[in-house]
């Protein structure tokens, strides 16, 4: 039995019929006798979409008010995932940030990681519940929501699987690794073989881009 982290970006969650496929490969896992915590991001198209509602009411939106927005998006397929869970018998539980214990800085749109709270997420793990946590956010000092800059689920799930001292992050997406720069961008990106929790958390949140600035350049 194993402790893993499982993260699913935007293209494998965009539809009712890819959460359950997701549900199906959940259970499949646990059935196997292991542990997990899921992290999502948003459906594909989503946090454009309502980048794209609050650029129709403002043109500069306020980047508290933007995350505040953003974050919904992770917390319907958290929600959804769950209650396909539900549905087939299995014990799961959706949790957004706060719940999480995921403090990060104040820098709206492109927050960083300060603290994961693993007496939260463990102490669900032991009471058997599948935990599915909301990628993309965390709350500042202040009680503020923010999130990690886009495509940022993916450092929702890194500092998860460091906080709990997952055995493995397993990133379900459309890119074959981790790049050290983006290869759809730089053609010398080069693959790497193998990358620690730590290093992966320094990596991605020093490229993380914030919402406005990579408006269109994701696909979620
Ligand atoms: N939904 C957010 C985005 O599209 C975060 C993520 O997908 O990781 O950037
Ligand atoms: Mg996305």
């Amino acid at each position: 039995m194993a402790l893993l982290v499982h993260k699913y970006g935007g293209t494998s969650v965009g539809s009712i019929e890819r959460i359950n496929a997701v549900a199906d490969r959940i259970i499949q896992t646990v059935q196997q006798g292991h542990q997990l915590v899921v992290v999502v991001s948003a459906m594909s198209g989503e946090t454009n979409r309502l980048i794209n509602l609050a650029t129709q009411l403002d043109n500069r939106p306020s980047s508290r008010e933007l995350d505040v927005l953003m974050t919904t998006g992770e917390q319907v397929t958290a929600s959804l995932l769950s209650i396909a869970l539900v549905s087939r018998g299995y014990s799961a539980i959706s949790l957004i940030a706060d719940q999480v214990g995921i403090k990060t800085s104040s820098h709206f749109g492109k927050a960083r990681i300060q603290s994961v709270n693993s007496d939260i997420l463990k102490e669900h793990i032991e009471h058997g519940r599948i935990v599915i946590a909301a990628g993309f956010q965390g709350r500042d000092e202040e009680n503020n929501i923010t999130t990690l800059g886009r495509g940022g689920t993916d450092t929702s799930a890194v500092a998860i699987a460091a906080a709990i001292g997952a055995e493995e992050c397993l990133i379900f997406t459309d890119v074959e690794g981790v790049y050290t720069t983006d290869p759809r961008i730089e053609p010398k990106a080069k693959k790497l073989d193998s990358i620690s929790f730590e290093e992966m958390i320094e990596f991605r949140q020093s490229w993380g881009k914030s919402a406005p600035e990579a408006l269109g350049g994701v696909s979620g």
